[in-house]
């Protein structure tokens, strides 16, 4: 192992830490499942997390300084997705230390994949009107229900399962948090086309599904408390883009195993520059304007007043998205949870994409609209014309955005809530029926 390094408190420090590693265990002839071993033991996977639960402990500019070095060496990080961005750190804080050490190497290793079992047909923005249930029976539960707009269902082999467990208690209090196994059969994903053309999420169907009691991540009717922190955990995720951000696009699990058997000199170049940004919206944008800009001049339209008007557009907007990232790094560094800035920051991670989209159609014209490999930027103006609309409603829809700023930045009263201290089975919900095939 490397000795006399300098403790992690600068960036400097840390830079040079991570280059020490990298020298010493970046090996282009070891498989990539290998490398990820090595990679997680050290804590470098995710530097920000407790040095006990395979992180280092670093603050988030620290944090940042790390995946930049590993980017710069083209170092395949952990799978990305839900599990790492969501429920590693939900349960890191909520969980038992059973439940931290059973789950969360595997998701930094990419052993399981996770998707997020949250809204419902009437349960999207009011997620607290959720209606899943989950009854106990002996040491397990029985599940009930159906969930809509599961990112990465499909290949899942866990889910963050949000199910109401006492409906005499008001809708908030009477919601428990599940890890849920998706392999079993009450459990039934349809895949939802998309306009894009690809089934990025499903809708998920629970008859008699099952999961024990000791899957119960907190407090048994505890998991609105839960789900809060993986909320915020998605707010900082999809604002910060690619920011905390290096890895291996697929989001691990059943998908992606046979992937790591390969080395990783074969996978570096074979997956070219999706190595170093997770395929997430934010990711998009981070890349974003210096392919636009590389594209602009390659059409020769460079010189173009419009072109150009967009482009300065998108620049400024990313540039502020940076700030307030930074604002948000001090005030975590400040010993402040993450707070406000997350929702300013998925807000700004909104108007990017729309104005990525802008530009795209600017530079290209009616070629924008191209798919596949022979639209500009192998597809990906045409991708992004069709998926600009999602981060907007994903994870929180813009509205909501709004709502938490006026209320927890600007002090304004909170939205009136007449159902609040209601219990939840006076409340009139409507009942979920499963559409035939
Ligand atoms: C691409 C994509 C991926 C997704 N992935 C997942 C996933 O993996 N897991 C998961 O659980 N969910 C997922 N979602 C669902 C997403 O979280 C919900 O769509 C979102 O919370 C909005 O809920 P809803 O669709 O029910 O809309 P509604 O809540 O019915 O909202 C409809 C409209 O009313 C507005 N509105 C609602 N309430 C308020 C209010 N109080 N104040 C002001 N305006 C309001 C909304 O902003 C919206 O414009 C995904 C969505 C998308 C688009």
């Amino acid at each position: 192992m490397t000795t006399n390094l300098a403790p992690l408190s600068t960036p400097e420090a840390v830079r040079a830490a991570v280059r020490a590693f990298l020298d010493e265990n970046l090996d282009p002839d070891i498989s990539l499942r290998a490398w990820l071993d090595r990679l997680v033991d050290a804590g470098w996977a995710s530097p920000q997390w407790p040095t006990e639960w395979f992180g280092k402990g670093l603050s988030g500019d620290l944090a940042a300084a790390a995946f930049d070095e590993f980017r710069k060496a083209r170092a395949p990080g952990p799978p990305g997705g839900l599990g790492r961005m969501l429920a590693a750190p939900t349960i890191i804080a909520h969980g038992s230390d059973e439940q931290r050490r059973r789950y969360v190497r595997a998701i930094l290793i990419g052993d399981e994949a996770w998707c997020q079992l949250f809204s419902e047909p009437g349960a999207g923005s009011d997620l607290a009107s959720l209606q899943a249930r989950a009854e106990p029976d002996g040491d397990e539960f029985v599940v009930n229900g159906q969930k809509v707009w599961t990112s990465g269902a499909i290949g899942a082999d866990l889910g963050m399962l949000l199910a109401r467990t006492d409906v005499d208690a008001p809708k908030h209090r009477g919601i428990t948090y599940f890890a849920l196994e998706m392999d079993q059969p009450g459990v039934e994903v349809r895949p939802l086309k998309q306009i894009t053309g690809d089934a990025m999420f499903a809708e998920v169907f629970f008859t008699d599904a099952r999961v024990p009691a000791a899957n119960i991540i907190g407090d048994r009717n505890g998991g609105w408390a839960v789900a809060m922190t993986t909320l915020m955990n998605e707010r900082v995720g999809l604002g910060a883009g690619t920011a905390l951000n290096f890895g291996i696009s697929a989001p691990g699990g059943r998908r992606v195993l046979p992937q790591l058997e390969q080395s990783v000199g074969e996978y570096v170049a074979r997956a070219g520059s999706t190595v170093v940004a997770a395929a997430s919206a934010g990711a998009m944008v981070g890349r974003g304007i210096d392919s636009l800009l590389e594209l602009a001049r390659s059409r020769g339209r460079g010189d173009d007043p419009q072109v150009r008007h967009q482009l300065a557009r998108l620049y400024t907007l990313t540039k502020l998205n940076g700030w307030n990232g930074i604002r948000a790094t001090a005030a975590a560094k400040a010993g402040k949870g993450p707070g406000p800035e997350a929702s300013i920051g998925k807000l700004m991670v909104s108007n990017i994409v729309r104005q990525w989209r802008e530009t795209g159609m600017a530079i290209t014209g009616g070629d924008g609209m191209l798919a596949g490999t022979d639209g500009p930027l192998d597809g990906g103006v045409a991708r992004q014309l069709l998926f600009a609309p999602g981060p907007a409603i994903y994870g929180g829809s813009d509205q909501v955005q709004r709502n938490i700023i006026a209320e927890r930045v600007l002090g304004l009263p909170k939205e009136p809530d007449v159902s609040r201290n209601v219990p939840f089975r006076e409340l009139k919900v409507g009942t979920q029926t499963k559409p035939a095939e």
